[in-house]
């Protein structure tokens, strides 16, 4: 991993699936193959954005979850004790959308390694740093039914035990960064603080590399923007958990900054962690010129010492057209060297 680099810049997740491989510009679209054919299409694809990665001037690397249809899914269907044909309606997200969602019905177990041979093939075609993302615990409490467990916390806690020998199969394949998804934790404010943390520290237990937590308002879709409306001219969930999220023993917090009325001043409730700066607004197709990304660096900067700044995307952009997303990568690397100059000159 390059190290050394100021404001090393870096993505929340997800990229969108290129045309061949997906419906494009829909979220969670289905595959267009299957078995082997299917397997070399995921490959191309995370290659691809890889290379757009690099050229863009991201240090810090992902496969954009090509591998995956859904961050949470994709990691739940290897774990036993779920019943994925118990089918229950769900107001997920503090009710922002009903879904489908299948069932615990009984004791959790990963079955087998989830994403280790993706994190092996990512590594074999990059030096740069290399991040890894697994939705949290708290958020796929929030993405399934339980008939099992009876308490959310303990079921958070059954999942955090798996997850957690999944990151380490991850980290001894040479991932840098393990970040876990929590976008339910702008949602139970209260919960992260009796439970969320906990059970996000027993997913990151005993990891040697840098441990990350997303935080987010999610993707720029309908629900979420109808959703956005009603939190009001300032958005102040985090001042809610940042004071206890600081006390953990997570390195890093990925936090949606562009765009969205998050008073960027809420972190210095974080003192003691590197912040990933969103400075890439995914809930729309302009694409921001690198001086607008400097600017929320620059923002940022006020409240948080350059050497604790990493600038990111808000969120995932998978459901974005391809141009778009490309465009966004550009304008982030560039912002963040613009600012790098600018703090030379200083
Ligand atoms: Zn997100």
């Amino acid at each position: 991993m390059k190290s050394g680099q100021l404001l090393p810049t870096t993505i929340a997740g997800s990229l969108p699936k290129p045309f061949w491989l997906a419906e494009p510009e829909k979220l969670w679209s289905a595959w267009r193959h299957e078995g082997a054919a299917l397997d070399a299409a995921k490959q191309d694809a995370a290659l691809l954005w890889l290379k757009e990665q690099e050229d863009a001037g991201i240090d810090i690397v992902t496969d954009g979850e090509q591998f995956r249809i859904h961050f949470v899914h994709g990691f739940l269907e290897h774990v036993g004790g779920i019943d994925w044909n118990r089918k229950t309606k769900m107001g997920i997200r503090d009710n922002r959308y009903v879904v489908e969602v299948p069932t615990v019905t009984g004791p959790l177990s990963r079955r087998r390694a989830v994403h280790a041979a993706e994190a092996r093939f990512m590594r074999a075609h990059t030096h740069h740093g290399l991040k890894f993302t697994l939705p949290g615990p708290m958020t796929i409490c929030d993405t399934i039914a339980d008939a099992h467990y009876g308490r959310r916390a303990d079921m958070a806690m059954a999942f955090a035990e798996i997850l957690n020998e999944e990151a380490r199969e991850l980290e001894a394949q040479g991932v840098d960064v393990i970040q876990f998804d929590e976008p339910a934790f702008n949602v139970f404010m209260r919960d992260v603080k009796d439970w969320g943390i906990a059970a996000l520290e027993r997913a990151a237990e005993g990891l040697n590399c840098r441990t990350a937590v997303h935080i987010c308002y999610g993707y720029g879709i309908e629900a979420n923007l109808k959703w956005k409306e009603t939190l009001g001219s300032e958005w102040r969930q985090y001042e809610e958990t940042f004071p206890a999220i600081n006390a953990s023993r997570i390195q890093q917090v990925s936090l949606e900054c562009a765009g969205s009325h998050v008073p960027i001043s809420l972190i210095s409730l974080l003192p003691d962690k590197e912040i990933l700066v969103g400075a890439i607004d995914v809930a729309t197709r302009r694409v921001e010129t690198p001086e607008q990304v400097a600017d929320t660096i620059r923002t940022a900067l006020r409240h948080a010492d350059a050497a604790r700044i990493q600038p990111c995307t808000n969120c995932g952009m998978a459901p974005l057209p391809r141009d778009v997303a490309r465009g966004k990568l550009a304008a982030l690397g560039a912002g963040a060297a613009l600012m790098r100059t600018e703090l030379k000159s200083r």
